[in-house]
C-alpha cells in the first residue's frame, strides 16, 4: 500500500510539471497536450508507473487524421528520440532532453500513413526556426524552374495573383518579381519571414488553415495559383489545412503540392524521413480522397527527384475547373496499386524490413571501428537524426559532423550529441569514412567533397542500404 501512494504522488508530481498541461480545458503555457493522452496517461508512463502495467496504453489509441477512424496498425516503431530539429546548444549539454515515441501508423480506413502529434507546429516552427530555404542551392535551382513552367503553363502574367503557403525566406516567389505577377506569402516563422519581405515579397506570419484564407478572401484576395511545397506533412489539421485552398482559390485557379512519395518510403527504406515533424505520408491515392472532401479535384501529377522521390500534384476547384486531367493520374494511381499501396500488407511487412536493416547498419559501423577506421559525418538534416537515434550511434562511432548553415555549426544533434562543424573541419582531422547524412544530396555532396580521395577517404551512404562510394 505504501508503494501506491509513493507511486501516485510521484508520478502526479511528474505530471505537474510536464509541458502541454490542460487546467480547466485550457492549455497552461499556451502548450496544447498531445490529443490522445489523457493526464491517466502521463501518470502511468512516468516511472513511479513500473510497479503496474500500463493497461491504458492498449485500450487507448490515436484516430486518423483524414477519416478519423480508430488508428490499429503501426508499420514503424523507431523508439523514443528527440524532436529531430531540435539542435543542442553547448548551454543545453547538461540539461535533460525530452525524447518522444517515434511511431508511424497506418489507417485500415482509408489507408494515410501518419504520426501522432507530441509537439505543435506552434513549437516546433517558433520565431527562430533555423532552416533557410535559399542554403540550398540545388532547391532554390528547382524552385526557378518550377516558377518558369508553371507561368508559361498556366499564362501568369501581371494580372495574375500568387499565393504560396509556407514560403520560407522567399525562394521560390522572388522568381516570379521579375515578371510583375503578383505574390503573397504565408509563412509562421517570422525570422524566414523577415528574410522574405527584405527580397520585396508580401508575408502574412501566420499558419495556413480555413481561418487564415477567409481572412484574406475578406481582404480582397484570390489566388489564381496556389503554391504549397513540402508542407503539407507538417500539417496536423490535414482537413483544416486543405479546405484553405479552396477558400482562397479563384474559380479557375490552380493549386500544386509537392510532398515526398510514400512509395518510395516503402520501395527504398527511406525511413529516416519518419520523424516527429511530419504527421503524414502520402500517396496519390489517398491525397487525391483528402483533396476530393474539399471540392479540389487532380488534373496532373508528376514524379520528381527531390527528398528522395517527391510528387507534385495539380489540383482545381471540381465545379469550376478548365484543366482536363492528364493521362499521368491514372497511371500513377495504377502504379501504386501495382506495388501494392492500395491494400494494407505492404505496410505491415515494412516494420520488419526495418528492424533488419538496423543489423546491417550497425554491422557495418561496428567493423569499421573494430579496424580502426574513423568516421565523420557530412550535413546534420532532420533525418540523419532519425537514423542515428534510431540505429543508437554517438560519438562511439561518429567523431563529428559538419553542415554549411552556420546556424547549426557549434550546436550538438538531438539525441546522439554529435558536434556539427564547418565543412572545414574534415580536411584537418582527414577521416577514412565521410558519411553522407541528406543521402537526395548524394551527388552534390560527392562533388563538393572530392578532396577527401588525397588521403583515401571514402564516402558511405546508409539509405536505401549501406554503401561506400569510392
Ligand atoms: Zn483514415
Amino acid at each position: 500500500m505504501h508503494y501506491r501512494i509513493f507511486a501516485f504522488d510521484r508520478a502526479k508530481l511528474v505530471t505537474d510539471r510536464l509541458p502541454g498541461q490542460v487546467q480547466d480545458g485550457r492549455p497552461v503555457n499556451g502548450r496544447r497536450p498531445p490529443p490522445f493522452q489523457t493526464r491517466q496517461h502521463r501518470i502511468m508512463s512516468s516511472s513511479a508507473a513500473m510497479l503496474h502495467p500500463p493497461l491504458l496504453m492498449d485500450s487507448h489509441r490515436p484516430t486518423c487524421r483524414f477519416c478519423a477512424a480508430g488508428l490499429r496498425h503501426v508499420i514503424a516503431d523507431l523508439g523514443m528520440t528527440p524532436m529531430a530539429n531540435a539542435y543542442r546548444s553547448p548551454a543545453e549539454q547538461d540539461r535533460m532532453e525530452p525524447f518522444y515515441p517515434l511511431r508511424a501508423w497506418v489507417c485500415d480506413a482509408c489507408l494515410l500513413v501518419q504520426l501522432e502529434e507530441f509537439e505543435t507546429p506552434e513549437q516546433i516552427f517558433a520565431a527562430d526556426y533555423a532552416y533557410f530555404s535559399s542554403y540550398s542551392d540545388s532547391w532554390v535551382e528547382h524552385a526557378r524552374r518550377y516558377v518558369e513552367d508553371v507561368s508559361s503553363r498556366f499564362r501568369l502574367g501581371p494580372n495574375s495573383r500568387v499565393v504560396e503557403v509556407a514560403c520560407n525566406d522567399g525562394y521560390l516567389l522572388r522568381w516570379f518579381l521579375p515578371k510583375g505577377v503578383k505574390v503573397l506569402g504565408v509563412e509562421p516563422a517570422a525570422n524566414c519571414a523577415e528574410a522574405a519581405r527584405a527580397r520585396g515579397i508580401e508575408v502574412e506570419v501566420e499558419f495556413f488553415g480555413a481561418r487564415t484564407a477567409a481572412r484574406l478572401k475578406a481582404q480582397g484576395y484570390q489566388a489564381d495559383l496556389m503554391v504549397a511545397n513540402n508542407v503539407v506533412a507538417h500539417v496536423p489539421n490535414l482537413n483544416d489545412f486543405v479546405e484553405g485552398f479552396r477558400i482562397l482559390l479563384a474559380p479557375t485557379g490552380v493549386v500544386t503540392f509537392e510532398f515526398h512519395h510514400v512509395l518510395n518510403l516503402v520501395r527504398y527504406n527511406q525511413f529516416d524521413t519518419i520523424y516527429h515533424e511530419h504527421f503524414c505520408y502520402h500517396s496519390l491515392s489517398t491525397f487525391r480522397r483528402i483533396l476530393a472532401r474539399q471540392g479540389l479535384s487532380v488534373f496532373d501529377v508528376e514524379e520528381l527527384p527531390t527528398h528522395g522521390g517527391s510528387l507534385r500534384v495539380y489540383a482545381q476547384p471540381q465545379e469550376t475547373g478548365i484543366h482536363p486531367t492528364t493521362t499521368r493520374v491514372p497511371a500513377l494511381l495504377e502504379a501504386e496499386r501495382a506495388a501494392g499501396l492500395t491494400s494494407i500488407d505492404a505496410y505491415l511487412a515494412y516494420g520488419e524490413r526495418i528492424k533488419r536493416m538496423k543489423r546491417q547498419l550497425l554491422r557495418f559501423l561496428i567493423d569499421a571501428r573494430e579496424a580502426g577506421k574513423s568516421i565523420a559525418a557530412y550535413g546534420a538534416p532532420a533525418k540523419g537524426n532519425t537514423l542515428l537515434n534510431y540505429v543508437g550511434v554517438g560519438t562511439d562511432f561518429i567523431d563529428y559532423t559538419v553542415d554549411r548553415n552556420p546556424h547549426k555549426q557549434g550546436m550538438t544533434l538531438p539525441g546522439t550529441g554529435i558536434p556539427i562543424h564547418d565543412p572545414a573541419k574534415i580536411f584537418e582531422t582527414r577521416p577514412d569514412y565521410l558519411l553522407i547524412l541528406p543521402w537526395n544530396l548524394r551527388d552534390e555532396i560527392v562533388r563538393q567533397m572530392a578532396g577527401i580521395r588525397e588521403w583515401g577517404g571514402r564516402f558511405l551512404v546508409l539509405i536505401p542500404e549501406v554503401k561506400v562510394i569510392d
